[in-house]
């Protein structure tokens, strides 16, 4: 059984679309298909809200740009005898979004819970239509067996409840071709309609694949593969063929889209490889991620970019600060705090550390609440935070032992005139990470690549 993830960079489009058909009816074997909301959908969604919760009633022509587009699939894939249901079923989610967003209006409030159902419509309509363009295709409609729970400000999935109801919805295997909605959820205690987060199809696609025991989990996207970088920004960026679970989890963690993070673990768990692959070139072997160390192959596997991180720093004078930092790690932790990076240095006077800026004022408080004997005796001093940041990471399998290596990327960095304000002192086995000014973000992350991947001697 395999587990197929098509992006929304993969479902945009007429031409997408017909390429999505021909993969998955080329498949013999059983198959869920996890389908993203059409291509830019979401976010033009959330246009929609903003604009009716601020009175402008162009809302209104987000929904026709929706439904045109919709409607332009429907007559270009759907066989004809098939195109009334799903127009009507189409239709029918239309209607209830300009409810939705008139609600908004009237009220001209827009809240968190309100924003989850409208966001939902993308994957709503998305994927009953992808259903009917496939053939042999059973729809299933996710929010009924992928549940969260609030963790925090943020919803998580109840991964124990929401396996159980994937196995009771889609274990019989009472289906050649499942397709379902990716990213889209339902609160356990509620009933409300929730989501896993930006990008959260891919997640959906892993608490399946793992949930049924598939032989992979394949994410089909816009590029040929997992890249050293993020082509986008590094033109000379090249597929690379294998990485490790880790490896990914760190890159993607670490700022790179291809894959939203908590996807890897659940296959990952469950020693389930994960492939990248892309819709528009189908032929092109991809990147397999698996448990495999491959000790002779690359070591860096590629370079990824948390932007607009924070800075944190504590002075310990006297203490041993890799002790008050790991108590200072696992306080963010317990607090649903994600650490980019910890700096001990200076072991006896003080630690620093990386958080993403919109968590800085939490990780704050964190820290005093954690602190407060020790900062009322003196022991502890001067909290202070930097802003306008980004953390980069390179990853690979084996740095810690690549002592050399992460000293003379740190000196091509010095040498091209990037401030370095943070290192992660090699304690990481798996990832260099530095924090730097955010605006000197890109050039760093080009020298690096740079040193990495056009000297090929620095890389292996
Ligand atoms: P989808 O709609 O398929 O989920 P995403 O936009 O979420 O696609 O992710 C794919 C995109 O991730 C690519 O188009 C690419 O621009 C970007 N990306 C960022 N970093 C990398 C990387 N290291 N390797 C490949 N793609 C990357
Ligand atoms: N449609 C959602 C988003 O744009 C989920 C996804 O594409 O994975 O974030
Ligand atoms: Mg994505």
């Amino acid at each position: 059984m395999r587990v197929l993830k098509f992006g929304g960079t993969s479902v945009g489009t007429v031409r997408s679309l017909s390429n999505v058909k021909k993969i998955v009816e080329s498949i013999e074997e059983p198959c869920v298909v996890v389908v993203s909301a059409l291509g830019g959908l979401t976010d033009r969604l959330i246009a929609g809200a903003e604009m009716a919760r601020d009175g402008n009633a162009e809302y209104r022509r987000e929904v026709e740009t929706a439904r045109r587009r919709h409607l332009e699939i429907i007559e270009a894939l759907v066989s004809p005898p098939r195109r009334k249901d799903i127009t009507a079923r189409i239709e029918e989610l239309l209607a209830e979004l300009t409810r939705l967003y008139e609600g908004i209006a009237l009220l001209g409030d827009l809240t968190d819970r309100t924003l989850a159902q409208v966001v939902s419509f993308g994957e709503r309509m998305s994927s009953p239509l992808v259903a009917e363009i496939i053939e042999n295709a059973t729809y299933y409609h996710s929010p009924d067996f992928i549940r969260t729970e609030r963790w925090f400000n943020k919803n998580i999935a109840d991964t124990a409840l929401t396996d159980r109801l994937i196995k009771e919805t889609l274990g019989d295997g009472g289906f050649r071709r499942a397709v379902t909605g990716g990213f889209i959820s339902t609160d356990r205690d509620t009933g409300e309609i929730t989501n896993l987060g930006r990008g959260g199809s891919d997640y959906t696609a892993a608490l399946i694949a793992a949930a049924l025991g598939a032989r992979v989990l394949e994410i089909w996207t816009d590029v040929d593969g997992f890249m050293t970088a993020d082509p986008r920004l590094i033109p000379d960026a090249f597929v690379v063929r294998h990485m490790t679970f880790i490896e990914s989890m760190e890159l993607c963690t670490m700022g790179a889209k291809v894959i939203y993070p908590p996807t890897i673990y659940p296959v990952f768990h469950k020693n389930i490889p994960i492939r990248i692959l892309n819709t528009f070139n189908p032929e092109a072997e991809g990147t397999w991620i698996t448990d495999e160390h491959h000790g002779h192959a690359l070591v860096v596997k590629g370079i990824s970019a948390v932007r607009d991180t924070t800075l944190i720093s504590v002075q310990a004078q006297g203490r041993d600060s890799t002790d008050t930092a790991s108590r200072a790690v696992n306080a963010m932790a317990k607090n649903g705090v994600s650490v980019y990076l910890v700096n001990t240095h200076e072991r006896d006077a003080g630690f620093a550390f990386a958080v993403a800026a919109p968590e800085s004022g939490t990780a704050v408080k964190i820290l005093t609440d954690e602190f407060g004997p020790e900062l009322s005796r003196g022991e502890m001093e001067n909290i202070s935070v930097s802003y306008k940041l980004a953390t980069i990471a390179v990853v690979g399998e084996g740095m810690k032992k690549r002592r050399e290596m992460q000293e003379s990327l740190l000196r091509g960095l010095a040498a091209s005139g990037i401030r370095v304000l943070a290192t992660s002192d090699g304690t990481s086995d798996t990832t260099l990470a530095v924090v730097v000014p955010a605006d000197e973000a890109d050039r760093a992350i080009e020298t690096l690549h740079c040193l990495l991947f056009a000297d090929k001697t620095v890389g292996k």
